[in-house]
């Protein structure tokens, strides 16, 4: 069992990296949304800064998905379910949330949705 001061601490690990993500999307999506100089590039110029956007794109939804996890986690923690695995309702294991803060499932859980995800592919 994880004690309410490693919670807290969790807590507070999972705000800064909240607070870190959401600058850096903002920070992101402005850069995408940037005019593109039409005129002055040639084809394979525009092919790359619609590379580079797309690329910006897949970051920033990733990055958005984290903090939606992060933001989970947080309600978890404050409601109290924090250590309590979503799929099976066993105690997380404490080292997995530490290496993991968003984490919602058990090891065991994680590992049976992702070989299922595998076969789905
Ligand atoms: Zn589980």
């Amino acid at each position: 069992m994880t004690s309410k001061n490693n919670i807290k601490k969790q807590h507070r690990i999972l705000a800064i990296r909240r607070n870190y993500l959401i600058k850096k999307i903002k920070r992101e999506i402005e850069s995408v949304s940037y005019p593109v100089n039409i005129q002055t590039g040639d084809i394979a110029d525009n092919a790359i800064n619609s590379m580079n956007e797309d690329f910006t794109i897949i970051i920033a939804r990733e990055e958005e998905n984290e903090l939606r996890q992060i933001e989970e986690a947080m309600q978890k923690i404050e409601n109290g379910h924090y250590e309590i695995c979503e799929n099976c309702g066993a105690n997380i294991d404490p080292k997995r949330l530490k290496a993991i803060p968003y984490t919602t499932l058990c090891k065991g859980c994680k590992e049976l949705e992702e070989k299922e995800a595998f076969l789905l592919n």
